[in-house]
């Protein structure tokens, strides 16, 4: 039995619909909201002795869960969204800036309005990039030949039940990858800041989201780029190459606006979009001979 485990909330057969930016996705046996690092760890302890797989997640804008939901559970880090300067005395002194820490479900938009009410910033191309810090890491999240990982100075994680801190040198990332182990949990991100004046940081703001409007207003609900770009290529021309805009499967389908990104124009199940992402990826690798990668990250029960 599960009562009392956790002070934070705990739900039973939570459709993952519900939590995920794609708007599909099956019941997660359990759905748990921890209020603190010790409601966690009493959670952690509790699905270990159970023998109950987890799965940690922000804000589902990249998670693609299959029809048959997640057996096991999902923690939620929503409350761990603390955002803090940081004194440098633990850390190599910086010429100018400062460090901030930011729990792993702070929003990337709270943390860069954080920064830039204390005169800090260089993180502005996340501003509009949607979901939490500890997704952001977890994907190395970025924007503009940027990514979250080169302004990230240590990493808080939960391995094995232990609350350890990485620097990110010790830690393999580069393009929308950081190398975990399995189970481990992102608690919090040191980011490295400069000093920045805060109309400039309203300026980066402003272009993201203009830039975005124009490109990448696809009306409809994504997970944002559902491939990742090959090396020297970019996904969406392969795609447009492939003549794959506007094809649908189901509810799924190839956005007419942005050929990268897999809209659910209505009714969509997961399985509609793993069998037009499977078919967009075979018609780009006949075109091409370049085989696509989700950046998407598909999870669930097969
Ligand atoms: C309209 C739109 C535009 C987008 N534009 C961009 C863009 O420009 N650049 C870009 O990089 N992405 C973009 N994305 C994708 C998405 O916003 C990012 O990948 C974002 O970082 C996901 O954050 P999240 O909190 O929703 O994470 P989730 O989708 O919930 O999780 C993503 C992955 O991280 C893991 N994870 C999450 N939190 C933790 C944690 N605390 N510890 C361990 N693992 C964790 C999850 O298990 C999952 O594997 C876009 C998405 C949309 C819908």
């Amino acid at each position: 039995m599960s009562e009392g485990v956790i002070r934070g909330r705990l739900l039973y057969d939570e459709p993952m619909s519900l939590h995920t930016s794609l708007k599909v996705g099956g019941p997660a046996d359990l759905y748990a909201v921890p209020e603190d690092s010790a409601d966690l760890q009493a959670l952690l302890k509790w699905l270990s002795a159970e023998g109950i797989p987890w799965l940690a997640i922000g804000r589902g804008y990249n998670l693609l869960v299959r029809d048959k939901g997640i057996r096991g559970a999902v923690i939620s880090l929503e409350r761990f969204n603390r955002i803090e300067v940081v004194s440098d005395g633990d850390y190599p002194p910086l010429a100018t800036g400062a460090y901030v820490r930011a729990g792993a479900g702070a929003e990337n938009l709270s943390l860069v309005r954080f920064a830039q009410e204390r005169g800090l910033g260089g993180i502005g191309f996340i501003s509009g990039i949607p979901g939490t810090v500890g997704g952001a890491i977890r994907m190395n999240a970025g924007a503009y030949g940027q990514g979250i990982l080169e302004h990230t100075q240590c990493l808080t994680l939960l391995r094995d039940g232990i609350v350890r801190e990485f620097c990110i040198n010790e830690l393999d990332y580069g393009y929308r990858h950081l190398g975990l182990e399995a189970g481990d949990i992102v608690l919090e991100a040191l980011f490295r800041l400069e000093a920045r004046e805060a109309d400039q940081t309203e300026d980066e703001i402003r272009k993201d989201l203009e830039l975005r409007r124009s490109k990448h207003n696809v009306g409809l609900p994504s997970a944002g780029s559902f491939f990742k770009n090959p090396s020297g290529q970019a996904a969406w021309k392969l795609i447009d190459a492939a003549g794959m805009r506007g094809t649908r499967v189901g509810g799924a389908m190839v956005s007419e606006v942005h050929g990268n990104f897999l809209v659910n124009a209505g009714g969509a199940s997961a399985d509609d979009f793993l069998r037009l992402s499977a078919m967009v990826k075979n018609a780009v690798f006949r075109i091409s001979g370049v085989t696509l990668q989700e950046e998407v990250r598909i999870v669930g029960d097969e």
